[in-house]
């Protein structure tokens, strides 16, 4: 006689009944990938609509770097506006000059805009600031993520000034936002932890929104794969060096046995931050002496790199 098969309990969608593509611990729920990317489209525009972040009129330039969560942003975004008329959508990618890493990300991002019909804009470090981050960080690979932080920051809004830009759009997910809380705590930096990362002013004037910054980095993984838009693109070299990286194992961990630890820490930002309204510890913003953008203190952060790196 044959043996009995063994039965696994698969685990099928809370709404439809179909095999699960994903356990939604803190909803309690499973979805399938149909109700995955319905979900998802439904909380980010929820997120944008509530926070006011793209409004009739808007150019709206996506920062792409290629990776999975601006991969995520620009097909949701476009899904949402692409086709209305009134909102145009330019995709804008920054090109550090990160040898064995960026090209990949370059060419998917690339391969993305042709597909979706995007207007795209690339920029560079080397066109930008005369040299490569690889070159620039030559023996100083330690502060790499510092470095490259501040110059693709300036970089991406050059690029959205290019395109014309009212609005500029990043992936930043929960996990990168709750990730930003823990480690403003674990430096000290009032002031960054109390700023409002839905929508902050800090690029020149143009305004930066994260539409997807209450959306998981493994319900955007999970998005992905269901829809068969998943490159298998290499790391970031310089990634071993970044605190980030430590506190987003942590954080992941918690995460897992915790549901909910993420969105609580945020949570718990928005309360201090209301504390902290009108008695901001943010330096007022000022323009910079050498090159007018705004900054807190005298000089921007990227002239007193210049300085420091003598670029
Ligand atoms: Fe830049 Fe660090 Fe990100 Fe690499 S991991 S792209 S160095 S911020
Ligand atoms: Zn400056």
């Amino acid at each position: 006689m044959d043996p009995e098969p063994v039965r696994r309990d698969i685990p099928t969608c809370s709404l439809c009944g179909e095999p699960a593509a994903i356990h939604q611990r803190q909803a309690g729920r499973h979805l399938c990938g149909t109700h995955l990317i319905a979900d998802l489209g439904q909380r980010v525009s929820e997120t944008i609509a509530s926070r006011q972040q793209v409004v009739p009129g808007d150019c709206v330039a996506v920062g792409l770097s290629g990776g999975k969560d601006s991969t995520a942003l620009l097909l949701i975004l476009h899904q949402l506006f692409g086709s209305q008329g009134d909102i145009r959508l330019v995709a804008v990618t920054v090109d550090e000059g990160i040898s064995g890493y960026r090209e990949a990300t370059v060419r998917s991002a690339e391969a993305l805009v042709h597909r979706l019909g995007v207007e795209h804009i690339t920029i560079s470090f080397e066109e930008l600031y005369g040299h490569s981050l690889d070159t620039l960080l030559k023996g100083r690979e330690p502060q790499a993520c510092s470095i490259c932080g501040i110059l693709r920051k300036k970089a991406l809004v050059m690029a959205a000034e290019r395109a014309g830009a009212t609005k500029l759009a990043t992936g930043h997910n929960l996990d990168d936002e709750a990730q930003s809380v823990l480690m403003n705590v674990l430096r000290g930096d009032l002031g960054r932890l109390v700023r409002d990362s839905g929508l902050e002013s800090s690029g020149r004037f143009i305004p930066r929104i994260k539409p997807l910054m209450y959306v998981q980095e493994k319900e955007i993984a999970t998005y992905l794969m269901v829809q068969r838009i998943w490159d298998d693109l290499p790391e970031c070299p310089y990634a071993i060096h970044a605190l980030r990286r430590e506190v987003r194992s942590l954080l992941s961990g918690l995460e897992y046995r915790h549901p909910g630890t993420m969105l609580r820490l945020m949570e718990n930002k928005k309360t201090v931050a209301a504390a902290f309204r009108g008695k901001s510890p943010i330096e007022p913003v000022s323009t910079c002496r050498e090159c007018g953008d705004p900054c807190s203190g005298e000089t921007c952060q990227v002239c007193r790199l210049r300085h420091s790196l003598g670029f």
